[in-house]
């Protein structure tokens, strides 16, 4: 079932959102091996399922996303779960995920989705602090892709795409700074949108690279993505840089014809490197649009090479100063021994994975007297230049569509040595979030390996605020291709 048919179900009265509830927690037991899920609600999410349900007999007025199981990224601030980013540094003890930050507050987004009505099933797994591209550096273990459990799921969202994926939960909320929603979701064969950087709220999301992270839903089917976003996007008084600009109608986008589309194909987006596998299934969405009016035009945009070393640039070190606030001192984890430089250094010591550590030590090093210029100031013209290859290929065409991903899924333990192979996974989604454009990965079509059928993502991106142009393409793509309904082998319906 997807989004809107526990929405119908519930609302017509076939399923009580008790049943709904129950169906689910026992999908989320049957798929504890994937580890998608760091924490499972059960009494919170019965408790709100019993009073959803004496609601809806009393005729009271029912939300936008009532009786729709969602699973949220471990990187959101909830009032009844722990959070801890999926990192050590967040728990207590250093080891256990129970004993976890326990949020004063609520994400703005979390607390929109209750307000819909929604049931909130649990916290999805991920890398630590979202610094990642296949959920291998969680401090709780790596996810398994429902595909093939051999593979991961991508990251760092990687825990709701897999959730989504094995049918747990219709809906799940994650967070993309350099593709950490479109990539995962490419990777588990599901929808996942990275919405226009200043569209959702980031407050209560904990602080990877705050010029870059926003939140986005991962879902079953484009509809669904649709129906999260009108529910989380818009204005917060709380995040000075979410734009004062209501939501767009992205469900009605959803529905409405294919309107006469000048669809951009990015040359540098197919260059070498690129798996032909992958090159056929984006090279067929783009004879859809072709067959169905689009015309088709060749883009250039010619600063995408430097992608991967801007972003790593300026996502580490607005990360260095980010995390500067986990010290043993007010937050998690506090190993003391000796002075208080001792118990900076031991709780971070302890507290951060290897990638972090990496992470803030770039970053660091590019912000530090003397290399300022020559990196952090350097990285940020070349962002200007990166968004304004796009500003240029947005006055020729509507829509880019590129893949989500050079690879589909790629192996545990595949990349693990190679920071900059695992770097290399997010080359397609990384400009986009530097431009700060939105953009869309649903499924295009799957390839046979070794015995499995692994799903391949195509990336839609529109300009700032375009996101009902995604919706409508993607949706029509996604009717004709009929793939929204397969789930993975031993996960389906
Ligand atoms: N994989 C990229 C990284 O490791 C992007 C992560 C993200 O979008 N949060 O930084």
């Amino acid at each position: 079932m997807n989004t809107a048919d526990f929405l119908n179900n519930f609302r017509e009265g076939a399923l009580s959102a008790t049943a709904l509830t129950q169906a689910c927690l026992a999908r989320a037991k049957a798929a504890a091996p994937l580890n998608a899920l760091l924490h499972v609600s059960t009494e919170a999410a019965l408790a709100r399922a019993t009073e959803l349900d004496a609601k809806r007999q009393a005729g009271g007025s029912l939300g936008a996303l009532a009786g729709v199981p969602i699973a949220i990224k471990d990187a959101l601030c909830t009032l009844d779960a722990p959070t801890t980013a999926a990192s050590k540094i967040l728990t207590r003890d250093g080891k256990t995920y129970a004993t976890g930050w326990r949020p004063p507050y609520d994400a703005t987004v979390v607390k929109r989705l209750r307000d819909a009505d929604a049931l909130l099933i649990g916290k999805a797994n991920m890398d630590e602090f979202a610094m990642g591209s296949s959920n291998e550096n969680s401090a709780f273990g790596p996810v398994k892709n429902p595909w093939d459990l051999t593979r991961t799921p991508g990251g760092s969202s990687g825990g709701s795409a897999a959730a989504v994926a094995a049918r747990t939960v219709p809906a799940a909320l994650g967070s993309d700074t350099g593709g950490s929603i479109r990539q995962p979701a490419s990777h588990c064969g599901v929808v996942g949108v990275k919405p226009s950087y200043g569209r959702v709220s980031r407050y209560g999301l904990i602080a990877f690279a705050s010029s870059l992270d926003q939140v986005g839903p991962l879902t079953s089917d484009v509809d669904g993505a649709a129906r999260v976003l009108e529910v989380i996007a818009g204005a917060d008084p709380l995040d000075a840089t979410c734009v004062d600009a209501p939501a767009g109608n992205y469900v009605r986008a959803c529905q409405v014809d294919l309107p006469k589309l000048r669809v951009g194909v990015p040359q540098q987006y197919f260059a070498a490197g690129l798996d032909d596998s992958v090159r056929h299934a984006v090279e067929k969405v783009i004879d859809h649009y072709r067959s169905h009016g689009a015309e088709i035009v060749s883009v250039s945009l010619p600063h995408t090479d430097y992608g991967v070393s801007t972003y790593y640039l300026i996502a580490t070190a607005e990360a260095s100063s980010n995390l500067s606030r986990f010290d043993g001192v007010r937050f998690g984890l506090r190993v003391e021994d000796g002075d208080l430089t001792s118990l900076y250094e031991k709780s971070r010591g302890l507290g951060f994975g290897a990638e972090v550590k990496r992470r803030i030590m770039l970053g660091t090093y590019a912000l530090s007297a003397g290399f300022y210029d020559a990196y952090y100031r350097k990285a940020q013209q070349v962002r200007t230049l990166i968004r304004e290859d796009f500003d240029r290929a947005f006055t020729q065409v509507d829509l880019l569509v590129t893949p989500s991903s050079p690879t589909p899924a790629f192996r545990l333990g595949e990349k693990v040595q190679d920071p900059l192979q695992m770097y290399l996974a997010d080359i397609y989604t990384l400009p986009a979030s530097l431009a700060g454009i939105c953009g869309l990965s649903l499924p295009a079509g799957f390839v046979e390996t070794d015995g499995a059928q692994l799903p391949i993502g195509v990336q839609l991106l529109a300009p700032h605020f375009a996101e009902e142009r995604l919706f409508t393409a993607a949706a029509h793509w996604e009717r004709t291709a009929a793939l929204a309904h397969l789930a993975p082998p031993g996960f389906g319906a």
